[in-house]
């Protein structure tokens, strides 16, 4: 047990602690976890273990407490925790970058360790402004995404997030503006592809590149879309001289059924930014790689170098952590056992698809969405999952689970009827 009473220890929280979207003082009381292992949280207030259907927002894959994961830390906890990456490398950092290579889509060449993923979407942002400045062009500075997208909570990111009605409305005036398509169709509809191509060509000479989550628009609205669309991005994008970055800070890692969503396409973008899954959860780190054009361009500059250099660039522990995470994945049939929660996901969420105020049910990969017509009470909902002995995070009009890889059947049916909970009170 924790040595502060809870309820001494949510006053203290709610007094001094913000909170992800939160207000101060804070207002939502949060659970207070004790430990993770496996799938489980153990909740500190007594009350038992409820069933991750988050993977601590989509990261930790192999569950919690994970013996290999775990010696991987303590192993490099022994030789070094950090060091600073100027002027100074290490193994597991080089390591780390070489899975990357050798496990992305062909042509990505060079790896930025970052510390977030929002600061993996920042520098990818910097590789590209930067790139088209070393060529002589510097208006080329905008960037092209589709409504519906999120890419994190720093300013470059922001500003190509959903720009209505989404999480950063409130900078919408002041943010950099970029230039948006329309949501992407679930299904391949050539009137969009038309509508992407017209875009791109139009803003040619403005446009530094055009940046997008494949397959999956996650934190924006859980919505898919045909990987189809990626080609066309990428036929465009060479046709007029932009550049294509690719998100897959939430798909990366096996969590779409491919290892990166771009392999749905066979696409390899310019830049491409991972996170999350990366380090299985356990720390924060984030990378952003990019192909040998886009490097050689940068270093031809006037000013050769990507100037970005974070305190924690490459972190040893991190960065064993990740490597041990990635041949964790690679070293068994990863595949089949997404396919497996994908299949579990679609018989538990299917009782959903009958609840009044549903309007879809979708799932690709571990990733389950239920969508609502209306907004959900986030409270009610979460308490009835809760109740259920699951751990969901409702939000706009969305019940959704992206669990661990390691979810075994009955935590997936536990899970199901968790997301009909939340539905039903919601
Ligand atoms: N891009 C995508 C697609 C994401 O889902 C997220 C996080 N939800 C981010 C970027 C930002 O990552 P981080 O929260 O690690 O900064």
């Amino acid at each position: 047990m924790p040595e502060l009473p809870v309820r001494d220890l949510l006053e203290l929280d709610r007094r001094h602690v913000w909170h992800p979207y939160g207000p101060m003082p804070g207002r939502a009381e949060p659970l207070v976890v004790e430990s993770a292992s496996g799938v489980r949280l153990r909740m500190a207030d007594g009350s038992g273990e409820l069933v991750d259907g988050m993977s601590s927002w989509w990261s930790a894959i192999h569950g919690y407490n994970h013996p290999v994961l775990n010696e991987a830390v303590r192993d490099q906890l022994e030789r070094m925790s950090h060091v600073m990456f100027g002027g100074l490398t290490h193994e597991p950092a080089v390591r780390l970058a070489k899975r990357l290579v050798d496990m992305s889509p062909d042509g990505l060449e060079h790896v930025f360790l970052a510390d977030s993923g929002s600061v993996s979407v920042e520098v990818a942002v910097k590789m590209c402004l930067q790139y088209w400045r070393s060529l002589g062009r510097p208006a080329k500075q905008r960037l092209l995404t589709w409504r519906g997208g999120y890419h994190g909570d720093t300013w470059q990111p922001m500003s190509v997030c959903d720009p209505e009605g989404g999480m950063h409305e409130l900078w919408s005036g002041v943010l950099p503006r970029q230039v948006f398509a329309d949501a992407p169709p679930v299904a391949y509809e050539e009137s969009y592809a038309d509508h992407l191509r017209e875009l791109i060509e139009r803003h040619a000479d403005d446009l530094a590149a055009v940046i997008v989550e494949p397959v999956v628009q996650g934190a924006g609205g859980m919505r898919f879309h045909s990987p189809a669309y990626l080609r066309v991005l990428r036929e465009a994008c060479d046709a007029h001289g932009v550049l294509l970055v690719f998100d897959e800070i939430a798909t990366g890692f096996g969590r779409t059924g491919t290892l990166f969503a771009a392999d749905q396409a066979g696409v390899t973008p310019d830049v491409m930014c991972v996170g999350k899954a990366l380090t299985g959860g356990y720390m924060t780190m984030a990378a952003t790689l990019c192909t040998s054009r886009v490097a050689d361009g940068i270093s031809r500059g006037e000013v050769p170098v990507l100037a970005h250099g974070p305190t924690f660039m490459g972190n040893p522990l991190a960065s064993a952590v990740a490597c041990a995470s990635i041949d964790l994945l690679l070293g068994q049939d990863w595949a089949t056992e997404v396919k497996r929660i994908e299949t579990g996901l679609r018989e538990g969420l299917s009782a959903a698809a009958d609840l009044p105020g549903v309007r879809d049910v979708r799932v690709l990969g571990a990733i389950g969405v239920v969508q609502l017509d209306h907004e959900v009470d986030m409270a009610a909902a979460t308490r009835a999952a809760v109740a259920e002995g699951v751990w969901l995070r409702p939000f706009r009009d969305l019940v959704y689970t992206m669990p661990p890889y390691i979810t075994g059947d009955d935590d997936l049916a536990r899970i199901g009827r968790g997301v009909c909970a939340a539905v039903g009170a919601g």
